[in-house]
């Protein structure tokens, strides 16, 4: 048996990296053209598959990638990544000499945090890059920009001896949005916080190569949010919404990751028979139920327990009563020759807004559900591998 076969066995992600591909370009339409292009592969790529997401990114004329973690950075650079890496997330200093050696961007959001990375650099005759945070509203991390002029004064020199500071190269800036998709003017409000740290620094002769503030729909909805670079993340996987992910066909993004699972066992119940733990569901009808390998240890949220359904030949089918650790029972009654090794679709384009709004999150936290259980296999120009 083939490891492509094996991975086709149970439950497994397709991932479309052609339709990667074609996001990137039509992303791009979307960005100032003097702007560069990131795309965030964090989280092993939002559930998608780091390295391969990455290397098709890279293929695809993206210039940044942006991680989490340094570990992921590291995981790029072994794979063939040569594209700048800016990792997002805060890193204990400990880790200062893989950002060194693999040549990773940090962001730096505070001093102290600063200092220990420029003292194991200047000590070790390297240099680490780094990109000054700024907090402008989002209260996560970053220099905490504030609304009254000395204590400006005060951050922006703060800002200033980070950027001073041996082994340090301090090549970019940028904020984050907190509410870029609900709030106009807190929105607003950031931006010009930022441009506000930016011309402060400025003026005591610290001017930075890359500005950036906007994430996906900070791109798509705030042209003057664009500055040097966007940062890419859920619409590249083909959602241009965080709940709806409608907007997203709108500009013709494809859903890059679909679900599928291979039908166990087909079992004719009778009426009133009930299914599942706690017996929360009682069939109505002498039914034909399918049982799917899949359930919450392969990312498929439990509260979707009755309130949920997959697509099996093309129809709708409802999930009956809990989602098991490793399967779930659906209603196949109203679909004919429904047999066991058929193909279930539990997870695309149209499914994953449905199970963001009925397990009450987001389509991100949806698309990073599936679990290292689920293998994902790639198809890359119109080829499928592991
Ligand atoms: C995750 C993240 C992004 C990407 O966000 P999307 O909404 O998925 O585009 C961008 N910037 C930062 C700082 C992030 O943490």
């Amino acid at each position: 048996m083939t490891e492509l076969e094996l991975a086709l066995s149970r439950t497994w992600a397709e991932i479309n990296l052609d339709a990667l591909a074609l996001n990137v370009k039509i992303l791009r339409t979307h960005l100032s053209p003097s702007a560069k292009f990131l795309g965030v592969v964090k989280a092993n790529a939002y559930g998608h598959g780091m390295t391969q997401c990455a290397k098709k990114l890279q293929d695809s004329g993206a210039d940044w990638l942006a991680v989490a973690t340094i570990p992921e950075g590291v995981e790029l650079r072994k794979n063939g990544i040569t594209i700048p890496i800016l990792c997002l997330g805060q890193t204990t200093p400990d880790l200062a000499p893989l950002m060194a050696d693999f040549r990773i961007t940090q962001a730096v959001g505070d001093s102290q945090n600063a200092k220990a990375l420029s003292d194991y650099a200047a000590s070790n005759d390297k240099s680490i890059r780094i990109h000054i945070k700024v907090d402008t509203g989002m209260s996560r991390t970053g220099f905490y920009w504030p609304s009254d002029d000395d204590a400006k004064e005060s951050t922006a020199r703060k800002i200033f001896d980070v950027c001073n500071l041996p082994g340090l190269y301090a090549e970019g800036m940028f904020t984050h949005f907190a509410a870029a998709d609900g709030d106009s003017d807190y929105t607003r409000e950031q931006l010009s916080r930022l441009l506000d740290a930016r011309e402060y620094l400025r003026r005591m002769g610290r001017d930075f190569e890359i500005v950036h503030s906007a994430a996906s729909v900070g791109v798509l909805d705030y042209p003057d949010a664009h500055l040097d670079m966007g940062r890419f993340g859920l619409v590249l996987y083909g959602y241009a919404s965080t709940e709806t992910g409608n907007e997203g066909s709108n500009l013709g993004l494809l859903p890059v990751m679909t679900v599928k699972s291979r039908i166990t066992a087909v079992r004719n119940l009778p009426a009133g028979t009930t299914i599942s733990y706690g017996r929360t569901y009682t069939l109505k009808r002498d039914s034909v139920i399918a049982v799917i390998p899949a359930g919450y240890a392969d990312g498929v949220h439990r509260v979707l327990s009755n309130n949920y359904g997959v697509k099996i030949h093309g129809a709708a089918c409802p999930v009956l009563g809990r989602v098991c650790m490793d399967m779930m029972m659906i209603d196949v009654t109203d679909v004919p020759n429904v047999k066991a090794g058929d193909v279930a679709i539990i997870l695309d384009g149209e499914l994953a807004p449905i199970a963001a709004k009925n397990a009450g999150t987001i389509i991100h936290e949806i698309v990073c559900a599936p679990s290292a259980r689920v293998p994902r296999v790639y198809i890359n120009n119109g080829k499928m591998t592991v």
